[in-house]
C-alpha cells in the first residue's frame, strides 16, 4: 500500500482523530495514488497513524477511514460503517417520519459521504474522491440493509470541484424516482424533488426546529423568510398559526411550497406568498406597517468559505435587524445560519448587534442546531454547521 509521511509535529490533529490531512502537513508520498485510493498515513518517525483515501487535487489531500492498523479497508469495511450509521438512526429518529439523514459524512466515519432517506428512496452524495471511489458499494449496501429500494445519486456539490471530480446525478439502483417523493413528518406531508431540489431535495436538518415552530405557532401571525419548499410554512400551519407570510425569491420554490401546503391538507388561503428579494421585502413590509408575532429567518449559506465571512456577517445583521423591527412586543424570532465559517459565538454577536440597532431588548430562550440524525462527532466540530437562536423580544 502506498504511503503518505507527515512533516514532524504535524500528526497532532490525527492523534485527536480529526480525519483530514492537509497538503501542507505532508513531507512526502510514496507513489502517485489514484483519486480515492487508500493509503497509509505515517508520522515523521514512521509510526502508523491511519488509513485514508487520497484526494490528489484537493488541499484536503486525504481523509481518514480508520485509525486502527489491523483494519482492512475494503467493501466489507464500507458496508459495516454504513450499517452502523443506519442503525444509529433507529435510535435517534422517531417513528413519525420517513425522511432523515442516514449518513452524515465525517460524523459517521464516512468522509465525504452523505445519504438521505426519503421514504423508499435513498439519495447519495459523494463529495470526496474517497466516497466517490466506493459509491457502487454504498449503493449495494443501502439496498441490502432494506432501508430503501431505490438509490439516486446527487453528487453535484461544490466541494467536488475542489476534488477535481465532475458533477454526477442519476438513478443508481431501482430506477428513476417520481418527481415528488411523498414523505411524512409528524402531521405534515412533503413532496421532495430529489432530482432538482437543494441539497438532496429537502432541509432534513431543520426537522426538530420545524417541530419547535409548530409548537410555538398557535394563533400567531408568522413570517417565514427564505421559505424554499415551505418546511416552516407547513410547520406553522399545522401548529395552528393565524396566518403565514412567506418570502422567497424563487417562483419554483414557492410553487412547490404551495403543493406541500396542499399535500398536508392545509388551507392555502392562510398563506400570503411573496415572491421577492428578502432584503427589500422586509423593509417594504415594515414600511407597510405589517407586524408579526413569530419570524423565521433561515437563509441560504451566506458564507460558503472563510473569505465570505465579513460580507455574510453584514447580510445576517441586515435580515435580523429588519426581523426585530417587524416583531411585535413579546414576539419570537427563530434565526438560523448554516454557514460553517460563522461559528455560534459570532452568529450570536451579529444577532445581538441587530437587536441593538433595532432598539429591542432580545433574550435568548433556546439555542438550536441540526436534528440528531445529523450528529456532530466531537473530534469533527466542522460537522456542526447549523446554528440557530430563539430570541424573545420585550
Ligand atoms: N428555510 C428553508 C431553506 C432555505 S433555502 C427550509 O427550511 O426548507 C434558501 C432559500 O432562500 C431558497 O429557497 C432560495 O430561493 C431563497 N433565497 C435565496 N436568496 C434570496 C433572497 N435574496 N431573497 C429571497 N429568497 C432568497
Amino acid at each position: 500500500m502506498k504511503q503518505i509521511v507527515l512533516k514532524a509535529g504535524r500528526d497532532k490533529s490525527l492523534l485527536r482523530h480529526h480525519p483530514w490531512i492537509f497538503s501542507g502537513a505532508i513531507e512526502r508520498a510514496s507513489g502517485d495514488a489514484e483519486p480515492g485510493e487508500t493509503v497509509v498515513i505515517r508520522s515523521a518517525e514512521g509510526r502508523f497513524l491511519a488509513y485514508a483515501a487520497v484526494s490528489p487535487r484537493s488541499q484536503i489531500r486525504a481523509r481518514v477511514w480508520s485509525f486502527e492498523e489491523r483494519e482492512a479497508i475494503d467493501a466489507r469495511f464500507m458496508r459495516s460503517a454504513l450499517e452502523r450509521a443506519v442503525a444509529f438512526r433507529s435510535q435517534v429518529v422517531g417513528q413519525d417520519t420517513d425522511a432523515y439523514r442516514l449518513v452524515h459524512a465525517e460524523c459517521d466515519a464516512l468522509p465525504g459521504l452523505v445519504v438521505d432517506r426519503y421514504a423508499d428512496t435513498a439519495v447519495i452524495q459523494c463529495s470526496s474522491a474517497g466516497a466517490d471511489y466506493w459509491r457502487e458499494t454504498y449503493a449495494d449496501a443501502l439496498i441490502e440493509t432494506g432501508v430503501c429500494r431505490r438509490v439516486y445519486e446527487r453528487s453535484d456539490t461544490e466541494p467536488r470541484n475542489l476534488e477535481g471530480l465532475v458533477p454526477r446525478s442519476g438513478a443508481l439502483r431501482g430506477g428513476e424516482p417520481p418527481e415528488g417523493i411523498a414523505v411524512t413528518e409528524g402531521p405534515a406531508r412533503f413532496l421532495v424533488d430529489v432530482r432538482r431540489g437543494q441539497k438532496t431535495g429537502f432541509f432534513l436538518d431543520q426537522r426538530d426546529n420545524r417541530a419547535r415552530v409548530r409548537a410555538a405557532a398557535h394563533g400567531r401571525e408568522v413570517l417565514d423568510v427564505f421559505s424554499y419548499t415551505g418546511g416552516f410554512v407547513v410547520a406553522a400551519l399545522t401548529g395552528g398559526a393565524a396566518g403565514v407570510t412567506a418570502i422567497d425569491s424563487s417562483a419554483d420554490a414557492i410553487e412547490r411550497a404551495r403543493e406541500n401546503v396542499a399535500a398536508s391538507g392545509l388551507e392555502a388561503h392562510r398563506v400570503d406568498w411573496q415572491r421577492a428579494d428578502a432584503f427589500a421585502r422586509l423593509r417594504a413590509l415594515h414600511a407597510e406597517g405589517r407586524r408579526f408575532d413569530l419570524v423565521v429567518l433561515d437563509p441560504p449559506k451566506f458564507a460558503p468559505t472563510e473569505r465570505h465571512v465579513a460580507r455574510a456577517a453584514r447580510a445576517y445583521k441586515d435580515i435580523n435587524l429588519w426581523a426585530f423591527r417587524l416583531l411585535r412586543p413579546g414576539g419570537t424570532l427563530f434565526t438560523f445560519s448554516c454557514s460553517g465559517a460563522i461559528d455560534a459565538a459570532l452568529f450570536q454577536s451579529i444577532v445581538a448587534g441587530a437587536a441593538l440597532d433595532a432598539g429591542v431588548l432580545g433574550r435568548i430562550v433556546a439555542r438550536l442546531g441540526a436534528a440528531p440524525d445529523h450528529p456532530v462527532a466531537l473530534h469533527f466540530p466542522e460537522g456542526g454547521y447549523l446554528k440557530g437562536l430563539v430570541v424573545k423580544v420585550a
